[in-house]
């Protein structure tokens, strides 16, 4: 048994979330912090106002997420002999990252490389798996991880010695660079920490080759969060004009292509990423439909219909993707986020043919799935279109979302019939 050293006494009222699983503390919840915290562990036990234990988090006085919890008390006004023992080792780490790993196993995320051509995918997904501040993806023979707090980072070598029992990859490489460390009061950390990483990393994702390059690449290099929404799009694209908005290295474009897409146009701002597109449309042999076009996809999707009138004055396109990156960061972005999600799924309904098919998703964890939807319905009122909802897809299974935890379900879509009224 280890000794916590520090006590978090919480405001009242504020212990139900807790209580309901819930991983997030604010600062505003807090009434009292009692003890210190030590540096290896951050480790602190939280009580609710009358002082029954809720259970162990980590604590970070620098993020307004104060703590984020690790394991709470699962019996309401527990009495002392129903409450688990009070610690966090690296056996939890352990077995933790082995908990996520076998449940990729059942859903058949890591079993579908004999059938469905997948080597890649997320294996541990931060609070879905109740590892907050912990992301890694597995790339083929190898990982890529992200360690995003304070807290997270003490188990460092834990979860490294866990990786190369259970997983013993070809290499580790890190990305731990996200804005989110800064607000957590931690330098970025990005690298090779073990292994050999290949001069060209190829994955396979439902039989589509990609190159993943995971030292400049976004996130940890790709996203594996769309893997069945772009299967999805695959069913839909034949004999349609596709344009592939937010495009990065081509995952929804390539699919619209082997799909048999008529055309298919790339919209994205970043030079790398078309560059990466157009490698990715090489290796799995559609570089004749596939065209990449460097462009805000804002500008783009305006100058579709340039005589302002509600009607397309150029080719038709037919399915049309938005794909866009987080608009909102946190809450206070919320109202800027909708204008901008509500300004491009106006230009995308205007611009389709009659009939055509919309998939549009948002990834900001801060706009949820109603409102998403909200937005969208405005879009289609002022577009003036009939729209059906077709799908309504989100992350894969290896992006499992603890249901206490609401801001985990961060990507939501939309897959949409739309006609002219
Ligand atoms: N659909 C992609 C992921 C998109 S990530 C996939 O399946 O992998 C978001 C992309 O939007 C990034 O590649 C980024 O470069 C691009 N982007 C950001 N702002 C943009 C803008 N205003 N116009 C066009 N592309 C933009």
């Amino acid at each position: 048994m280890i000794n916590i050293n520090m006590n978090i006494r919480l405001k009242p009222g504020k212990d139900k979330p807790v209580r309901n699983g819930h991983p997030w503390i604010f600062s505003g919840a807090v009434a009292k912090v009692e003890g210190d915290v030590d540096p290896r562990d951050r480790l602190c036990v939280v009580y609710n106002a009358g002082g029954e234990r809720l259970g162990v988090g980590y604590y970070n006085d620098k993020s307004t997420i104060r703590v984020r919890m690790l394991s709470v008390d699962t019996a309401v006004n527990t009495t002392k002999s129903t409450l688990p023992p009070l610690t966090f080792t690296d056996r939890d780490i352990h077995s933790r990252i082995r908990q996520s790993i076998d449940a990729r196993k059942t859903n058949g995320v890591l079993t579908m490389n004999a059938n469905g051509g997948t080597d890649s995918c997320r294996l541990v997904n931060s609070e879905g798996d109740f590892l907050p501040g912990l992301i890694i993806d597995k790339y083929g023979p190898g990982l890529c991880i992200q360690i995003g707090t304070a807290g997270m980072e003490c188990w460092r070598g834990a979860i490294l010695d866990a990786l190369s029992d259970i997983v013993n990859p070809a290499f580790i490489y890190e990305r731990s660079d996200t804005s989110s460390r800064e607000r957590e009061g931690l330098p970025l950390s990005e690298g090779l920490i073990a292994g050999t990483l290949p001069e060209t990393l190829v994955i396979m994702e439902n039989g589509v080759k990609y190159k993943a390059n995971l030292r400049e690449g976004q996130k940890t290099g790709f996203f594996f969060d769309q893997r069945e929404n772009r299967a999805l799009l695959r069913r839909y694209a034949a004999g349609r004009n596709v344009c592939d908005c937010f495009s990065y290295s081509g995952g929804f474009a390539i699919n619209a292509a082997l799909g048999g897409a008529n055309s298919v146009i790339a919209v994205d701002s970043s030079e790398d990423a078309g560059n990466c597109l157009s490698e990715n449309a090489r290796l799995n042999d559609v570089s004749s439909v596939v065209r990449f076009l460097k462009s805000d996809a804002f500008a783009f999707l305006r100058q579709l219909r340039p005589n302002g009138d509600g009607d397309r004055a150029d080719a038709p396109i037919d399915l049309l993707i938005l794909d866009p990156p987080k608009f909102a960061r946190h809450p206070g972005e919320v109202d800027k986020a909708a204008r901008g999600y509500k300004e491009i799924n106006l230009a995308a309904l205007r611009a389709l043919a009659p009939g055509g098919l919309l998939f549009t998703f948002s990834c900001s964890g801060a706009v949820d799935p109603h409102l998403f939807r909200q937005i969208v319905f405005g879009a289609a009122a002022d577009a003036r279109r009939n729209v059906q909802i077709l799908h309504v897809p989100t992350a894969g299974p290896d992006h499992p979302v603890n249901i206490a935890h609401r801001e985990g379900e961060y990507l939501k879509g939309l897959v949409l019939r739309v006609q002219k009224k």
